[in-house]
C-alpha cells in the first residue's frame, strides 16, 4: 500500500519578497510534517515533496489559497515513504540553473507552443521534427525517449552554449524539448525563440506527465527516469519498458546509480554492487586511491586491503598514497 505521495511542481511567477516567502514557507512544510526540497526565486518556486496523502492534500490546498498560486499544476507520485530525508527551502536567483545572464527571459513573455503528451508522441513519431533532450547527461544516460538528440554537454546549463555551436543543424526545423516535470524547457524553449528558432515546442507537464498519461502510458521511453530525489529513478514507460544504460564498468545492462566514491569527484554512475565492491566505488584510477574515498572509509580498509583490492583489477597502490 502506497500511504506516501511525491509531489513534483513548479511555477513561473514574481514572489516579491522570496526570503519572507521562504521563511513562511518552510514554517508551512514543516507544520505539516513534509520532506523535500523547494527553491524560491523572485521568478517563481520550484520543488518536489514528499509525505503521506494526507498531509500533501493539505499542502496541496494551502499553496493553492494563494491567488498566485491557484493554477498551480501538482504532477502526483504514489511512494511508500518520504523520498527525502530532510526539508528544505532555499532561495536561488532562478528556479532551474541555466544562467542565462544578459539572455535571461520570462517564460510567460516568451515561450515555446506547449504540447499534449498525444502531440508529443506524434512529434516522436515524426522524422521531420527533432526532439531535444533538454537535461544533464546522467539524466540522458539512464532514460531518454526514443531518437531524442543527446546534446554533447555535461550539464544542463551548458545547453545555449551547445546549441549556438551546432546551430545549422537545427534551425529550419522544428525542435521539440523536454525535461523532467517542464520546468526546465519553458525557460530553454523561449530561449530557442528568442536565438531565433522559428518552430519550438516543448512537453508540457514533462516526462512525469507523458508516463502517467492515459493516452501515452509512456510509451516510446526507453529506460528510467533520473529524479533528484532519494527514489534516484522511476518507471515511464507502461507499456513496453526497455533497459538501455550500461554498466560503468563493464558495459553490461544495469539501473542503478550511485555517486562515485571520491568527494572531490562525486561523479554519477551507473552500476551493480559487485563491480562497486570491484572497483571500491571509483569511477577512475584517481577516484579509487583517493585518500578521501567513501567507499574505503565506509569499510574500513587498510592499505593493504586496497592493495589487494586493486590487484585484482590490475592496478596497483602508488607508495605515496
Ligand atoms: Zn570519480
Amino acid at each position: 500500500m502506497s500511504n506516501y505521495r511525491v509531489l513534483l511542481y513548479y511555477k513561473y511567477v514574481t514572489i516579491d519578497n522570496p526570503e519572507q516567502f521562504r521563511i513562511d514557507h518552510l514554517n508551512l512544510c514543516n507544520t505539516l510534517g513534509l520532506k523535500g526540497r523547494i527553491l524560491v526565486s523572485e521568478e517563481g518556486i520550484n520543488g518536489t515533496v514528499s509525505g503521506t496523502i494526507d498531509q500533501t492534500d493539505q499542502y496541496m490546498e494551502a499553496v493553492k489559497s494563494d491567488d498566485r498560486f491557484d493554477d498551480l499544476f501538482f504532477k502526483m507520485d504514489p511512494a511508500d515513504g518520504h523520498a527525502f530525508k530532510k526539508m528544505h527551502v532555499r532561495y536561488r536567483p532562478e528556479i532551474v540553473s541555466l544562467q542565462l545572464g544578459e539572455e535571461d527571459l520570462d517564460p510567460n513573455q516568451l515561450t515555446g507552443q506547449y504540447l499534449e503528451p498525444e502531440e508529443f508522441k506524434a512529434a516522436l513519431e515524426d522524422e521531420n521534427t527533432i526532439v531535444l533532450d533538454a537535461r544533464n547527461d546522467y539524466e540522458y544516460d539512464l532514460g531518454h525517449f526514443r531518437g531524442a538528440v543527446r546534446p554533447d554537454i555535461r550539464s544542463f546549463r551548458e545547453l545555449p552554449e551547445w546549441i549556438k555551436e551546432n546551430k545549422e543543424t537545427f534551425m529550419n526545423k522544428r525542435v521539440v524539448t523536454y525535461c523532467t516535470g517542464g520546468v526546465r524547457c519553458e525557460k530553454f524553449s523561449g530561449w530557442l525563440l528568442k536565438e531565433g528558432f522559428e518552430d519550438v515546442a516543448q512537453l508540457h507537464g514533462g516526462i512525469h506527465n507523458y508516463g502517467t498519461h492515459p493516452k501515452t502510458q509512456g510509451e516510446l521511453w526507453d529506460g528510467k527516469m533520473y529524479v533528484f530525489d532519494e527514489r534516484i529513478s522511476v518507471d515511464i514507460n507502461r507499456v513496453n519498458k526497455t533497459v538501455i544504460s550500461k554498466d560503468w564498468f563493464d558495459g553490461t545492462p544495469s539501473e542503478r546509480y550511485i555517486n562515485c566514491g571520491n568527494p572531490r569527484c562525486n561523479r554519477q554512475i551507473i552500476t551493480s554492487e559487485e563491480n562497486e565492491h570491484k572497483y571500491l566505488r571509483g569511477c577512475t584510477h584517481e577516484c579509487r586511491i583517493s585518500p578521501e574515498n567513501r567507499y574505503v572509509k565506509e569499510h574500513s580498509l587498510s592499505k593493504d586491503e586496497v592493495a589487494e583490492r586493486l590487484a585484482q583489477i590490475g592496478e596497483t597502490l602508488p607508495e605515496t598514497v
